[in-house]
C-alpha cells in the first residue's frame, strides 16, 4: 500500500483520485486493514456467509460517509436509509467477491460492533447481534475471536469517537444494533 502525505501533512493511506475520505477515517481503515477476525480466513469456515444473502452473493453493507468514493466495483452502491435511526446513507450491494484492502469499515470489524460503555466511560466494540444468525463465531463471543482483531477494531472506533461528527455516526451504527439486543 503506498502512503501519501495529505494537505494537512498527514500520513494518508490512499491516493486522493481513488479515495476522498476523511484522514481519521482512513486511519481507522488502515488499522483493520489485513487483519481479521481469527488468525485463519473465517471466510472458509462458512462460505464467507456474511456477505451472500441465503447461500448467493447479494450483501447490503452500510457505508461510513466518504466510502462511497471508493471504487468498488464488486459491486452497486445507492441511498440507503438506517431503519431504526432513519439515517440517510450510502450502501454497497455487493454481487461478487470484493478487494479486501478497499473493503468498507463495517465489513472490517464485523462480527463486532461500536458501543459506548457508560460503566467504563469510554467507546469499545461487543459483538453484533445480527451476526447470531450468520456468523459461525458468534457463539463463541469476543474471546473466541483473535485477540489482535478485538484490539484493532476497538482502536479504530476510538480513532473515529475523537471527531464528534464520526461520534454522532457511531451513535447511530450504536443504535441500529442495539434495537435487536431489545428483541433477543
Ligand atoms: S460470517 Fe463470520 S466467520 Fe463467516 S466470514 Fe463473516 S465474520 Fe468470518
Ligand atoms: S464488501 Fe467484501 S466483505 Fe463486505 S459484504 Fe461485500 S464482499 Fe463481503
Amino acid at each position: 500500500m503506498r502512503h501519501f502525505i495529505d494537505p494537512q501533512g498527514e500520513l494518508c493511506y490512499y491516493p486522493c483520485e481513488v479515495m476522498t475520505v476523511d484522514t481519521k477515517l482512513s486511519r481507522a481503515l488502515e488499522l483493520l486493514k489485513d487483519i481479521t477476525p481469527l488468525r485463519q480466513d473465517c471466510g472458509s469456515l462458512c462460505a464467507s456467509a456474511c456477505c451472500k444473502d441465503e447461500g448467493e452473493f447479494g450483501s447490503l453493507v452500510w457505508l461510513l460517509p466518504g466510502e462511497e468514493q471508493v471504487q468498488m466495483p464488486w459491486g452497486s452502491v445507492s441511498p440507503a436509509v438506517m431503519p431504526v435511526t432513519q439515517t440517510q446513507v450510502s450502501a454497497i450491494y455487493c454481487v461478487s467477491p470484493c478487494d479486501r484492502q478497499h473493503r468498507p469499515f463495517l465489513c472490517r470489524i464485523f462480527p463486532l460492533s461500536p458501543f459506548y460503555s457508560v460503566k467504563r466511560g469510554e467507546w469499545d466494540v461487543r459483538m453484533d447481534r445480527r451476526a447470531a444468525p450468520v456468523c459461525p463465531l458468534f457463539r463463541y463471543g469476543k474471546a473466541g475471536l483473535d485477540p489482535a482483531f478485538v484490539d484493532a477494531a476497538r482502536a479504530a472506533v476510538r480513532l473515529l469517537a475523537q471527531d464528534p461528527e464520526w461520534e454522532a455516526r457511531l451513535k447511530k451504527l450504536e443504535a441500529e444494533e442495539a434495537a435487536y439486543r431489545m428483541e433477543l
